[in-house]
């Protein structure tokens, strides 16, 4: 079994990981823009051996896990290099520009987009962890443009690395994670300018800041040069989540301000019931 991995990071990095643990007579190899990454894979254990897209016609696997704007440019090439037992597929937080990108490649039916819903706020080969995919959810998008046997393959395969499978049109998709990702991102990016600009003395924050300030602002971490094209793919979805937010900010600092304390109050209640919710769907996953 041959398994390629263009962009070794986090993502793609922790994929290969757990595959390699399924089948261990896999060889795995990686593609990265980045050389310094590709030798790291490479000393981590977490690749076999560096490859390139002249070997794509002889792959059984390649997964394409790069920003959401190179996958835009690299995986229509991918496809135009693949043979026809190749399954491809891409792991990027958008859908809807990527389906659109291939949607009238020769070779789509090779093809699944795929979101795996699981990650850290770290990247590249050294963040790469086994397990992250057991018990999490699979987001695929238009499954009926991939080849049957094709789509048995990938869902195997993603079925051994522990994850749950949910389909959905990639605009549901882009509208429904612009809310649940995209919006945590920004909230927890300004919160964490917020802080900073007002708290100078970086020693202070340090000292006053409890486990509730630091699981917040975790996701502040996450790496820029990833997340813009996300915002710039998905901009209009997540334009009308910020709307939402920021009438919500507003209205809790006008609660403030008129000591309404009993809304207030009621806000934070009504908001409780996440605690339900998010329990529930940890009960669902086990
Ligand atoms: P990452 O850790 O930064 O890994 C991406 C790798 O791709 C890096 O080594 C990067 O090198 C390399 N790369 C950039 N341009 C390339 C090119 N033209 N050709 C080949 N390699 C290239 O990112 P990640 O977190 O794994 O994210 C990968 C994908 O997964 C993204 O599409 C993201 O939207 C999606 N995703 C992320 C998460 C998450 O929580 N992080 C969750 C689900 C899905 P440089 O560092 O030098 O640019």
């Amino acid at each position: 079994m041959k398994v390629y991995v263009i962009g070794i990071g986090l993502i793609g990095g922790s994929m290969v990981l757990d595959i390699k643990d399924q089948h261990r007579d896999a060889t795995i190899f990686g593609i990265d823009s980045n050389e310094k990454h590709l030798q790291e894979a490479i000393d981590l254990g977490v690749i076999d051996q560096a490859g390139s897209f002249e070997e794509l016609a002889d792959a059984d696997f390649v997964i394409v896990s790069v920003p959401v704007d190179v996958a835009l440019i690299v995986l229509p090439k991918v496809l135009d290099l693949v043979g026809d037992k190749t399954i491809v597929f891409e792991v990027g937080s958008t859908k809807k520009p990527i389906c659109d990108a291939v949607a009238s490649h020769p070779k789509r039916r090779n093809f699944i987009a795929t979101h795996p819903i699981a990650g850290t706020e770290f990247s590249g080969p050294s963040a790469a962890i086994r397990g992250l995919f057991k018990g999490k959810t699979n987001i695929i998008c238009e499954v009926e443009k991939t080849t049957f046997k094709l789509q048995e393959k990938a869902l195997k395969l993603f079925s051994e690395i522990g994850m749950r499978i949910r389909y959905m049109d990639p605009t549901s998709h882009d509208k429904h994670i612009a809310y649940v990702s995209h919006l945590s991102h920004i909230s927890s990016f300004m919160l964490g300018k917020t802080v900073m600009n007002k708290e100078k003395d970086e020693q202070d924050i340090f000292d006053m800041a409890g486990s509730g300030f630091e699981s917040t602002v975790r996701l502040a971490k996450s790496s820029p040069a990833m997340w813009t094209p996300i915002f710039k793919q998905n901009k209009e979805h997540v334009i009308e989540t910020l709307e939402e937010y920021i009438s919500n900010l507003s209205r809790f600092r006008d609660l403030l301000k008129d000591e309404n304390y009993n809304a207030i109050f009621e806000e934070m209640e009504s908001t409780n019931k996440i605690k339900e919710i998010l329990n529930g769907l940890t009960t669902t996953k086990k």
